[in-house]
């Protein structure tokens, strides 16, 4: 499996496409990806835009076409004191395009597979964003085809 992208369950070690709709195996073991990141080029790096995205070898994405972005990530630390507490850093994701720190996690989810991949979220009681508006950015992002699918991706409450 080396450029392939599957589950392998942590308890017996059997193999799942990653297509399956299951979200842990049968044995009661819970899956972990099984997928070899590729090594990233660190003298390049810099050269790269700043998201996430900048380590796309370590990302489990199999086709470049199907990547969404919104350049998540690479918002500032701030040195910070607060009394006795010297030395601390805020990391400042409020910064992120729609405010949430889960937009990198969204970027990913919906570029893994776009509307399949968010079913198996949704199945899986997945949070895909606690913001109407990280849907709504995305959504403009991905068009009207994939549109049906990010709202799916939603639980409940999130579509309030
Ligand atoms: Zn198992």
């Amino acid at each position: 499996m080396e450029d392939e992208i599957g589950f392998l369950c942590n308890f017996c070690n059997k193999e799942y496409t990653i297509e399956t709709r299951d979200f842990r195996c049968p044995c009661g073991g819970p899956f972990k990806l099984n997928w070899t990141p590729k090594p990233f080029p660190i003298s390049h790096l810099s050269e790269r835009r700043r998201s996430i995205w900048r380590y796309r070898e370590s990302i489990p994405i199999m086709v470049d076409d199907n990547i969404i972005s919104l350049d998540e990530g690479f918002t500032p630390l701030i040195p910070f004191s607060y009394g006795d507490f010297k030395n601390i850093l805020l990391k400042l994701d409020y910064l992120c395009p729609s405010g949430s720190y889960k937009d990198r996690g969204a970027s990913v989810l919906i570029s893994s597979g776009g509307g399949d991949c968010v079913r198996q979220s949704r199945r899986r009681k997945g949070d895909f964003g606690n913001r109407p508006s990280d849907r709504g950015m995305f959504r403009n992002r991905l068009g009207e085809r994939n549109h049906r699918g990010v709202e799916r991706a939603g639980t409940e409450g999130n579509l309030r």
